[in-house]
């Protein structure tokens, strides 16, 4: 990595993270506005989580002069979107980082053992080249963030940061334990999980009040 974010924990601050932060969470905003408001917060959110990329040095000529200047190394990186709410922030990051490639994982959390379950896997090739911004608005018990980690570090991924909206205590602590070089960059850290392993007092179910379901 080009800077050292390890064992990091990044939390947003910034007044406008916060009033958008609010409405997210507010039951009464309705989906269309959240999807807005998710895709608005994913772009300040992808400022700390593309922080760590790499670059490669070219020579450009100005209309005034030749001069090295800084660009993405190639392959360039790869937004994965833990499906299916990773796409509402994996759609704002893709817009600010158009080069970067798109990866989806499919989990899903068994009712009973609250376990992640994988049906899906589509991701472009040379993993083992790219840096990796994995996404998933809700870090709550951390199971599906380190089996979708456990994957890309099966495809010989090194670099990856995970960023999410909303992180609970438990998720934190789980991911560091399991991926200790794994930073994780989020909007909020909240208080606790539920003993339904909801975040507390988090935004609801990510995925329904993005696609407006449940
Ligand atoms: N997934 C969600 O969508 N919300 C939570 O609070 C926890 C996991």
């Amino acid at each position: 990595m080009s800077r050292d974010l390890s064992h990091k924990l990044h939390i947003l601050d910034h007044p406008l993270a916060a009033h958008k932060m609010s409405i997210l969470r507010d039951a009464q905003t309705p989906s269309h506005r959240f999807r807005q408001t998710l895709h608005e917060l994913s772009w300040l959110l992808a400022f700390p989580a593309f922080e760590m990329l790499q670059l490669a040095s070219v020579e450009i000529t100005t209309p005034l002069e030749t001069m090295t200047a800084q660009t993405l190394s190639d392959p360039a990186p790869c937004i994965v979107s833990i499906l299916r709410a990773g796409n509402g922030l994996a759609d704002g990051f893709s817009q600010i980082c158009p080069e970067a490639s798109l990866g989806h994982l499919g989990l899903y959390r068994d009712h009973d053992t609250l376990q992640p379950v994988s049906y899906y896997s589509s991701l472009p090739d040379q993993m083992d080249k790219r840096q990796v911004i994995l996404v998933d608005p809700m870090l709550a018990t951390g199971g599906s963030a380190t089996m979708a980690i456990e994957t890309l570090r099966n495809m010989g991924v090194a670099d990856i940061v995970f960023a999410c909206l909303v992180a609970a205590p438990e998720g934190v602590a789980a991911l560091h334990g399991a991926h200790p070089d794994v930073p994780i960059v989020t909007a909020a850290l909240d208080r606790e999980l539920n003993d339904q392993a909801y975040i507390l007092p988090g935004l609801g179910d990510a995925g329904d009040r993005i696609y407006g379901t449940g």
